[in-house]
């Protein structure tokens, strides 16, 4: 299943909406992930800080997890957007981490990732173009 023009629009919607959830005392960096799974169910994340830095948790794994728990083994990723606002509202350019890229090709290196553009627009590109020399088993 491929995501339209339309559901990726549908996905920066509830990004932003998720990015509102994020407890971020600390980098003060709102995000929020909205996926759209490959039987066409959407999941949310928003990134978890903690004082103890290295605990906290990205939007993106937080929304994977979410379908996960919900769908299983069968889990496959079609498209996800990525959203982060500064504390003031203001709308920030961001790509998913180096660990969250590892986490999106694990279920769809064809799925298509949103995030906004420096001059506020969306970019899709493929998880697979975000993290091309990932880790992976020989023989998977
Ligand atoms: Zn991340």
């Amino acid at each position: 299943m491929s995501t339209s023009a339309a559901d990726m629009d549908a996905l920066h919607t509830r990004a932003d909406a998720a990015a509102q959830s994020a407890y971020a005392p600390y980098s003060r960096l709102h995000v929020g992930a909205a996926l759209r799974s490959a039987s066409g169910r959407i999941y949310t994340g928003c990134n978890v800080e903690n004082a103890s830095f290295s605990i906290g948790g990205c939007a993106e794994r937080a929304a994977i997890a979410a379908a996960v728990q919900a769908e299983g083994q069968a889990f496959r990723l079609d498209a996800i957007a990525v959203a982060a606002f500064r504390d003031d509202g203001l709308a920030l350019p961001i790509t998913p981490c180096g660990a969250c890229r590892q986490a999106l090709v694990e279920f769809g290196a064809d799925a298509q990732v949103g995030f906004r553009q420096p001059d506020g627009t969306w970019l899709t590109v493929s998880a697979d173009a975000l993290l091309p020399y990932r880790f992976c088993f020989p023989d998977r």
